[in-house]
């Protein structure tokens, strides 16, 4: 089966015209979930001895599993954080997919190692890192999180003997910053958000003044919350950090790309000075998953966290080599970057500025309709392209039953999320084929 003859090329070039085709679709088809049984009825001797062969094989993934996937890239997918990749983007991933690349170590990818680090130099420049920062992409948000943190806690032990073992966010921070913590058996502290639910630097100041600074390695800070697309203060939260010497972290999975943007980037003021970045290119730099961009101010102290250590990797670790698996958890590697590189190269910078602040008008848009709408009210202003909303007077089953009926209907797939216990209506519009008519569509299904 390692050959390669007629039949071979035959599902290769069948396989490249389904690719083809998907990428061609305009607009793709929401299409959704199927139950076990279902799949069941029609999948389920998929794997057996002989094979089904490649025609069979295909048939069974464009005619049933492809339709149980939702398409993350459909213009009203608003739900979570969607992913709408450039079609050069996608297209790449199938190039990286053929070319057998070890995206772990120089010596063995240098090629595709230096174009990821042209794409990590563009996001360095974006939040005014020094040309000497570096790092890695890796799975997601939450590997690129739990990677900065176990460098910061390395470097904080290094520097002293004592063992701080503490981490400070606020609610706003993502899931996956609790789980680091776990992970690392580290304790999350909470800060209180101000008024206009940021963190800022006069309440992590009493939080680490109350709690013991010395106890504390990392803080967490968010540009773009998940929920609500809030940035917190930056620059009073970067001063507290300086103050007491703390790693300032900054986690932008979602929220990084506005950076690009330049109607916006004020608000990010500050984010120059963190020790430590992440952005998910899957979210709003339209790439496909999955893909995290991880950044270190001083990538020395990620590779002693990080380097794996074994006889059989010294060809590797004794070698000056830039390494990407020495910035994060993991050592076998995917070229993750190159499909967003790919992008990045063919359809230059300002395209990307341009589609981030195109999401950034649409979003401004769904505010002032939902504004002008009096069956509406807009919960919290929107920093980025996340606008949450509230149906007034909607039980959360309303919610509920107005999401399912959208999706049935693929009209659109929008499920509500919640803030203080209270059910509440969410749009997250990072895709630049979302059009005001689909946002004035949706909200009329409310009235
Ligand atoms: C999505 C998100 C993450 C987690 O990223 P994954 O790629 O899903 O692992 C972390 N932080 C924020 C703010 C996010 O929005």
């Amino acid at each position: 089966m390692h050959g390669f003859n007629d039949e071979t090329k035959e599902l290769g070039e069948a396989i490249l015209k389904y690719a083809a085709d998907r990428l061609a679709l305009d607009p793709v088809p929401l299409d959704s979930p199927r139950t076990v049984a279902e799949l069941d009825a029609v999948a389920s001797g998929a794997i057996s001895p002989e094979g089904l062969g490649g025609a069979a094989a295909l048939d069974l993934f464009e005619n049933q599993l492809a339709l149980a996937c939702l398409s993350i890239d459909h213009p009203r997918y608003l739900s979570f954080i969607p992913c709408a990749p450039t079609r050069e983007a996608a297209m790449f991933d199938l190039v990286v997919g053929a070319s057998s690349i070890y995206g772990g170590s120089w010596l063995e990818g240098a090629g595709a190692v230096y174009a990821e680090n042209q794409a990590l130099r563009w996001i360095a420049d974006l939040v005014g890192l020094p040309a000497t920062a570096g790092g890695s992409f890796v799975q997601g948000g939450t590997i690129g999180n739990l990677s900065a943190l176990v460098a910061a806690r390395a470097a904080a032990r290094a520097r002293n003997a004592s063992r701080p073992f503490r981490v400070a966010a606020t609610v706003g921070s993502h899931s996956s910053i609790s789980s680091a913590c776990d992970v690392m058996d580290a304790e999350l502290v909470q800060v209180p958000v101000d008024e206009d639910m940021r963190l800022t630097g006069a309440a992590l100041r009493k939080v680490l003044q109350d709690e013991g600074p010395e106890s504390f390695f990392a803080v967490v800070a968010t540009c773009g919350t998940t929920n609500f697309g809030i940035i917190d203060d930056l620059q009073s939260v970067a001063d507290v950090c300086e103050e007491f010497g703390i790693w300032f972290h900054v986690d932008g999975a979602y929220g990084g790309a506005g950076l690009a943007a330049p109607s916006v980037r004020e608000k990010y003021a500050g984010i120059e000075r963190c020790n430590s970045f992440i952005v998910d290119p899957h979210k709003w730099l339209f790439a496909p998953f999955d893909c995290c961009a991880l950044l270190y101010r001083e990538p020395a102290l990620a590779r002693a966290a990080h380097t794996q250590h074994a006889s059989y990797l010294d060809v590797l670790t004794d070698a000056p080599d830039w390494n990407p698996s020495d910035y994060s958890i993991g050592l076998t590697r995917r070229a993750r970057g190159l499909p967003f590189w790919f992008s990045l190269v063919v359809n230059g910078t300002a395209a990307y500025t341009e589609a981030i602040e195109h999401t950034l008008e649409v979003t401004r848009f769904a505010e002032s309709e939902v504004e002008a709408r009096d069956y509406l009210e807009v919960v919290r202003h929107a920093d980025l392209s996340v606008l949450v909303f509230r149906r007034l007077g909607w039980s959360p089953e309303q919610y509920h039953a107005w999401s399912d009926k959208l999706l049935a209907d693929q009209e659109a797939f929008v499920v509500p999320t919640s803030h203080d216990g209270e059910t509440l209506a969410r749009f997250a519009i990072v895709n630049p084929n979302t059009t005001v008519d689909d946002i004035r569509a949706i909200l009329d299904t409310m009235a």
